[in-house]
C-alpha cells in the first residue's frame, strides 16, 4: 500500500479545525436555513404566505438580524445560493450581518436527488460536477463551511449495499473537495425517519450507513478534525406503535455514535428530520445527559426544528417581525441548553412547538 501523499498543508488543517471548533464551541449549534426555493415555499404555503423572493428574504432576514446575543446559541448558519446574495431592508448583504455577530456563514452544496436505477427508489446525491470552483467562488464570498445531505431509506429491502456505498463516496469526495478549498464539510447521511420499523432497526441501520461514510472519508483522506458530522438521531420510524423515551433515543444514539464515529471528529449536529421543536430539544438533551462517554460536542444542525415557532409567530406581517424573533431566539436558547445537559421543560409550551413537523419522503 501506497503511503498519502499530501493534500492539505498544516496551514490548511489548521484553519479548517478552527471553523469547525468555533461552529460547535460550548453551547452553540447551527441554523439550518438552507431550503431551497421549493421547500420554502411549502414553510410559507403553511402560513398561508406566497412564495416569492422577497418573502423568503423577508423571513430570513428576521432570523439574522436577530439580537447579537443569538451568538451565544448559534455559532453557524447555512444559507441556500439566493440567500447568501441577498441584503438587509437597509442594503447590507445577509453574510456581513451573520459575519458581524461573530457566526461562521455555510452553504448548501448538493444539488439534490437522484434515483439510482435497479434499487427500490433508492437516491444518490448530485452536484459534484462544478463543485470546486463553486467552492473556491464561495470562499471568495464569504463562506466557511457547506453541506451535503445524502438521503437513505428504511424499509424491508432498503437501504441496498449500492445506496450506501455510492452515498458515503459520493460525501466524501465531496468533503475532499470542501477541504481543499477550506471550506469545512458538514457531513449529513439522513436516514429517513419514514416507516414503521423500531429503535433498533434504525440503530442497526445507521450504524451501517455511518461506518460505511467513515470509511469512505478515510479513503479519500479528508481530515477529520476539519469536518462535522449532520446525522439523524436513532428513533423509530414515524409510524411505530411503540413509543420511546428520549432516554431510550439517547442511549441507542450515543450508542450508535460510539461504535462508528472517530473521536477525531470535533462535533456531531443533529438534523431535526420532522420532530417538534420540543422533541428535538428533550432528545438533544437526554443524549447530553446520558450517562455514555461523549468525545465530541453533541449539538444541533436545525432547520424545522429551530424555525416553526418564528414562522408561526409572523405570519408573513411585518408588525410581528419582533415577536418571531423572539419565538427564535427562546428556541435557539432552549437548544443550547440541551447542548450542555441543561434544560429543564418548563411546563408549558404553545402549539407551534409542539406540533410534529413530519413531511413523507423529505426533500430540502
Ligand atoms: P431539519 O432539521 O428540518 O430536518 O433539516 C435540517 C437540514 O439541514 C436538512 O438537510
Amino acid at each position: 500500500m501506497t503511503h498519502q501523499f499530501p493534500a492539505l498543508s498544516p496551514e490548511q488543517k489548521k484553519a479548517l479545525a478552527d471553523i469547525a471548533q468555533r461552529i460547535v464551541a460550548s453551547g452553540k449549534g447551527i441554523l439550518a436555513a438552507d431550503e431551497s426555493v421549493g421547500t420554502m415555499g411549502n414553510r410559507l404555503q403553511r402560513i398561508n404566505v406566497e412564495n416569492t423572493e422577497e418573502n423568503r428574504r423577508a423571513f430570513r432576514e428576521i432570523l439574522f438580524s436577530s439580537d447579537t446575543s443569538i451568538n451565544q446559541s448559534i455559532g453557524g448558519v447555512i444559507l441556500f445560493h439566493e440567500t447568501l446574495y441577498q441584503k438587509d431592508s437597509s442594503g447590507k448583504p445577509f453574510p456581513a450581518i451573520i459575519k458581524e455577530k461573530g457566526i461562521v456563514v455555510g452553504i448548501k452544496l448538493d444539488k439534490g436527488t437522484a434515483p439510482l436505477a435497479g434499487t427500490n427508489g433508492e437516491t444518490t446525491i448530485q452536484g459534484l460536477d462544478g463543485l470546486a470552483e463553486r467552492c473556491a467562488q464561495y470562499k471568495k464570498d464569504g463562506v466557511d463551511f457547506g453541506k451535503w445531505r445524502a438521503v437513505l431509506k428504511i424499509s424491508s429491502t432498503t437501504p441496498s449495499q449500492l445506496a450506501i456505498q455510492e452515498n458515503a463516496n459520493t460525501l466524501a469526495r465531496y468533503a475532499s473537495i470542501c477541504q481543499q478549498h477550506g471550506l469545512v464539510p458538514i457531513v449529513e447521511p439522513e436516514v429517513l425517519p419514514d416507516g414503521d420499523h423500531d429503535l433498533q432497526r434504525c440503530q442497526y441501520v445507521t450504524e451501517k450507513v455511518l461506518a460505511a461514510v467513515y470509511k469512505a472519508l478515510n479513503d479519500h483522506h479528508v481530515y477529520l478534525e476539519g469536518t462535522l458530522l449532520k446525522p439523524n438521531m436513532v428513533t423509530a420510524g414515524h409510524s411505530c406503535s411503540k413509543k420511546y423515551t428520549p432516554q431510550d433515543v439517547a442511549i441507542a444514539t450515543v450508542t450508535t455514535l460510539l461504535r462508528t464515529v472517530p473521536a477525531a471528529v470535533p462535533g456531531i449536529c443533529f438534523l431535526s428530520g420532522g420532530q417538534s421543536e420540543e422533541e428535538a430539544s428533550l432528545n438533544l438533551n437526554a443524549m447530553n445527559q446520558c450517562p455514555l462517554p461523549k468525545p465530541w460536542k453533541l449539538t444541533f444542525s436545525y432547520g424545522r426544528a429551530l424555525q416553526a415557532s418564528a414562522l408561526a409567530a409572523w405570519l408573513g406581517k411585518n408588525e410581528n417581525k419582533k415577536a418571531a424573533q423572539e419565538a427564535f431566539r427562546k428556541r435557539a436558547q432552549i437548544n443550547s441548553l440541551a447542548c450542555r445537559g441543561q434544560y429543564v421543560q418548563s411546563g408549558k409550551n404553545d402549539a407551534a412547538a409542539t406540533q410534529s413537523l413530519f413531511t413523507a419522503s423529505y426533500t430540502y
